[in-house]
């Protein structure tokens, strides 16, 4: 999605390392280091074993789209202007889920399951959230 005038999202010790690795171009994200769960957003301490040790893991980019919806500015005026635009929960390969915003897609062309991959836009202010792209095949 871009979300013009928004700003850049607080950079913070949680999250730093996701926004280090964007820059790089890599998706990194946190997982627990007692159970490996995956723990997006992160999180100071671990939702299902309460461990407080994390660590960092590269992940693929690739996955599927697992649930999405279109949202038109007739249903929501205060919207993006960008609009209508798609926001689709991407289950990644490696098994976390990401709100990410699909494009090079028609709306319409969106479905379940669909084979996605993680474009590695440079992080600027416009940017909100993970963009994914139709996974080439
Ligand atoms: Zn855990």
């Amino acid at each position: 999605m871009t979300a013009y005038g928004k700003p850049l999202p607080r950079i913070t010790p949680d999250n730093r390392p996701f926004w280090d690795a964007a820059r790089c171009h890599r998706l990194a994200l946190q997982r627990c280091a007692d159970c490996a769960r995956f723990r997006y957003p992160p999180a100071p301490v671990c939702p299902a074993c309460l461990s407080d040790r994390a660590e960092w893991a590269a992940v693929s980019g690739q996955g599927a789209v697992s649930t999405f919806v279109v949202f038109h500015q007739r249903y929501f005026p205060s919207f993006a202007a960008d609009i209508p635009y798609n926001v689709v929960q991407v289950e990644l390969d490696e098994g976390p889920r990401l709100t990410a915003n699909l494009i090079d897609v028609p709306n319409a062309e969106i479905s379940i399951g669909m084979r996605v991959e993680v474009i590695f836009d440079d992080v600027t202010s416009e940017i909100s959230l993970p963009r994914f792209r139709r996974a080439a095949t």
